[in-house]
């Protein structure tokens, strides 16, 4: 078995295509866009925006129409970004007065806003309740009561939904009543009831809009979310029998998966756990009759669903482009020293994978096997899982008894493959583009190691190319230095 994902195929129709060899995308050629926005460059689409926002809100509301979407705006907050799906009919989600204020600066108003966070700071609790925002969605008891102090100083009354945690994980359910939450999220059902007798103790300052769940991110195992949907149904249930009132909505969360490469045919190479986790055909149509459909047919029509996707919103909707600036022969294969770390792609850390093509011999098919790095002077900045791999050695070394074992071992401890299929005359001063790296990314760039933070461009087919992020210069490098 081969030990990288196989390169080809990597178009998408209409969108990622190639021309005389060189990757374009939406129509427009990433090497002239190198030549006039520099390396390494983020090339946001602003038809896949568009089109992703277009499809989650078509087959959610096919199923029920009171679908509200609230973009989880930690994915990407570029307020260009931010503007197209506001545009595009979405709402938003916050997590932090940063994002409240990037939301409103983008032209959202609180009345589209769901606030969540698992410690909410009181100054950010007194901004959203002045504004009336939506829904805060609560994640303890300690916060509901925080809230209540806020409510009470500004005489205002605020919407709060409870965060349920719903024992529900990678498709498993620890079950309800037995032992508590592993994660630091949410409420268990006993700080549930305790909330909720605060609330109704409290009808002047504060009103139960809904309940609220989220279990991770790219869940790509359709059984979790009818779990997700059967332990909604009954919750909401329970509570509403316990409310003087109707609940308001029921918010699902996010964690909608998207796909990691073009075609299923890219992972027959590797070992079947990566393909699981990076391939999926979990899309929003299947999501819906999995996840929407069931609701609307226990709750009625009436009840307002929310959802808070943010990756399935943006991964496929921007590449990458960073140039080779170094390489090295070493054993067995070359290794190739992009001038994008993980700096520029912070999800590298923790070993996720992004398929690579080489954007000027996009259509080469000799190819070779080699190792892809970053710049940073930190053994962490590769393109592959340097920390899985070493684990999985030290383990066979102490313990040479579980040779029985690698396979599983490599599962469990290897987060992608270690090796890189690229086109053969791949060299020094290539362009390198990483696909599906439109979420999470802009958000958590940073200048370690004083390398400056890439600049970002919007592409639409009739308009060619947008900056909406410029690249940082050595003097942001000193914006919080006091001297
Ligand atoms: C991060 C987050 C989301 C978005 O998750 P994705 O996996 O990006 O869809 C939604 N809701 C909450 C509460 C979150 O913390």
């Amino acid at each position: 078995m081969s030990l990288a994902v196989a390169l080809h195929p990597w178009g998408r129709p209409g969108h990622l295509t190639s021309q005389n060899n060189q990757l374009y995308i939406d129509g427009v050629n990433t090497t002239e866009l190198i030549e006039q926005y520099g390396s390494p460059l983020y090339v946001y689409s602003e038809a896949k925006l568009r089109h992703n926002a277009e499809d989650i809100l078509s087959n959610f509301r096919r199923v029920h129409a009171n679908t509200t979407v609230c973009y989880a705006s930690k994915a990407n907050a570029n307020i260009a970004v931010l503007q197209v799906l506001k545009d595009a009919g979405l709402s938003i989600e916050i997590n932090s007065s940063g994002e409240f204020f990037k939301a409103k600066t983008a032209g959202y108003s609180a009345q589209d806003m769901v606030f969540n966070g698992v410690a909410k700071l009181r100054v950010e609790l007194e901004q959203v309740i002045a504004e009336d925002i939506k829904a805060i969605n609560v994640d303890s008891v300690a916060e509901l009561e925080r809230i209540l102090s806020v409510a009470q100083d500004l005489n205002k009354k605020a919407n709060v939904t409870l965060r349920i945690v719903p024992e529900i994980k990678g498709g498993a359910i620890a079950g309800w009543e037995t032992g508590t939450s592993d994660s630091k999220f949410g409420m268990t059902r006993e700080e549930q009831l305790t909330a909720i007798a605060l609330i109704i103790q409290h009808p002047e300052f504060l009103t139960m809009t809904g309940i609220h769940a989220h279990i991770g991110t790219q869940v790509t195992d359709l059984s979790t979310y009818q779990k997700e949907a059967d332990f909604l149904i009954a919750y909401a249930k329970e509570v509403s029998a316990l409310l003087p009132y109707p609940l308001q909505h029921i918010n699902l969360g996010g964690g909608y998966p998207k796909n990691y490469s073009s075609s299923q045919e890219n992972w027959r190479t590797v070992a079947e756990h990566y393909q699981k986790k990076y391939r999926t055909d979990v899309d929003f149509d299947a999501i819906a009759k999995i996840l929407i459909q069931p609701i609307t047919d226990s709750l009625g029509s009436d009840i307002e669903i929310i959802v808070e996707p943010g990756r399935s919103m943006m991964s496929d909707t921007a590449i990458l482009l960073s140039r080779i600036e170094c390489d090295k022969q070493r054993s067995a294969f070359p290794v190739y020293y992009l001038d994008a770390g993980y700096n520029i792609l912070f999800d590298i850390f923790s070993g996720w994978y992004f398929h690579m093509v080489n954007a000027n011999r996009a259509d080469d098919t000799d190819t070779k096997l080699c190792r892809i790095v970053g710049p940073l002077c930190d053994s962490s900045d590769t393109y592959y899982d340097i920390e899985g791999e070493g684990r999985v050695k030290s383990l066979l070394a102490t313990e040479p008894a579980l040779s029985a074992h690698h396979a599983t071992l490599e599962q469990v401890l290897v987060h992608q493959p270690n090796l890189r299929e690229l086109p053969a005359n791949t060299q020094n001063g290539d362009i390198i583009a990483l696909l599906d790296t439109g979420a999470y990314a802009l958000e958590m760039m940073n200048d370690y190691c004083g390398r400056l933070s890439a600049a970002a461009v919007l592409t639409d087919m009739q308009q060619g190319s947008k900056l909406i992020r410029r690249r940082a210069e050595p003097e942001d490098l000193l914006r919080f230095d006091v001297f």
